[in-house]
C-alpha cells in the first residue's frame, strides 16, 4: 500500500529494483537531507548517510530535521528517516569523506549522491566513485542557481572533466530551503530513473536551473580526454 501511489509510474519491476538498491548519500546538509528523504520515501532498500558534522543553527533554514537535536547529523538524519519509512535499512557514517576513507564509504553502493558543499570534497568523492566504477549523481546549489548531472564512469564526463580546472570558492553557499529542495528533487528523481531504467537521466548532460529567472538549461558535456580520473577506471 505504501507505494501504491507510484507503482503505476514505476511498475512492480521498477519498485523491486528500488527496493534492491543501495544508495550512498555523501553530505547530510540541505541537499542530503532532501535527497535522502525522497529516496527513503520512494522505497530505496538501503541508504548510507555520510557526514562528520553536527547541526548548527545557521543551517536550520534548510536542514529541518536538526533543530532541537544533539549529536552527529548522519545519526540524527538516520533516526528521522527511519520514522518516515522503517522498511529501509539506513546506515549512518559520522565521518567526513577524505582521501583515506573513500573506499569504505563508497563500498557496495549501486550509486553515490554528491550532496557536498565544497569542490575539493566533491572531487575526492568523484575520484573514488569513478575509480570503482560506481555511478555518481552530482547536485549543487548556490543562491538561486543550481545544477545536476549524472556521472557514469567510462561513459560520461566525470566531475574532474567538468570542474577540475575550477577554483573552490572556499565558503559555504547561501541558499533557501525551497531552492535546495528543488535541486534535490531533480537529483533524487534522476537517481530513481537511473535505478529503475525509466525515463531519460542526466547522464552526459548538465542541467542548470536559474531560479531567480525561472530558466532551465540542459547542455551536453564532453569528456576531457586527458582526465586523470577517467584514465584510471578499474
Ligand atoms: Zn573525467
Amino acid at each position: 500500500m505504501r507505494y501504491s501511489g507510484q507503482i503505476g509510474l514505476l511498475g512492480a519491476e521498477g519498485q523491486k529494483k528500488l527496493e534492491d538498491s543501495f544508495v550512498t548519500v555523501v553530505g547530510c546538509g540541505g541537499l542530503g537531507t532532501f535527497v535522502s528523504l525522497f529516496l527513503v520515501s520512494a522505497g530505496v532498500g538501503r541508504i548510507r548517510l555520510v557526514d562528520g558534522d553536527v547541526p548548527s543553527e545557521s543551517n536550520f533554514n534548510r536542514q529541518f530535521f536538526y533543530p532541537g537535536t544533539k549529536g552527529f547529523k548522519a545519526d540524527i538524519l538516520a533516526k528521522k528517516l527511519k520514522e518516515v519509512n522503517d522498511s529501509v535499512t539506513i546506515e549512518p557514517i559520522c565521518e567526513y569523506l577524505d582521501g583515506k576513507n573513500g573506499n569504505r564509504i563508497t563500498e557496495g553502493s549501486d550509486i553515490v549522491a554528491d550532496c557536498l558543499d565544497s569542490l575539493e570534497s566533491r572531487l575526492i568523492l568523484n575520484k573514488f566513485a569513478v575509480n570503482r566504477n560506481i555511478p555518481l549523481s552530482h547536485g549543487g546549489v548556490d543562491g538561486f542557481l543550481g545544477q545536476v548531472t549524472l556521472v557514469i564512469p567510462g561513459k560520461t564526463p566525470c566531475l574532474e572533466c567538468i570542474f577540475g580546472n575550477m577554483n573552490d570558492v572556499g565558503e559555504a553557499p547561501k541558499s533557501l530551503s525551497s531552492s535546495v529542495s528543488m535541486i534535490a528533487s531533480v537529483q533524487a528523481t534522476d537517481i530513481i530513473k537511473h535505478i529503475t531504467g525509466i525515463g531519460e537521466t542526466l547522464a552526459g548532460s548538465l542541467l542548470t536551473i536559474s531560479m531567480d529567472s525561472n530558466s532551465y538549461n540542459k547542455v551536453g558535456i564532453s569528456k576531457n580526454p586527458e582526465c586523470p580520473v577517467c584514465l584510471n577506471i578499474r
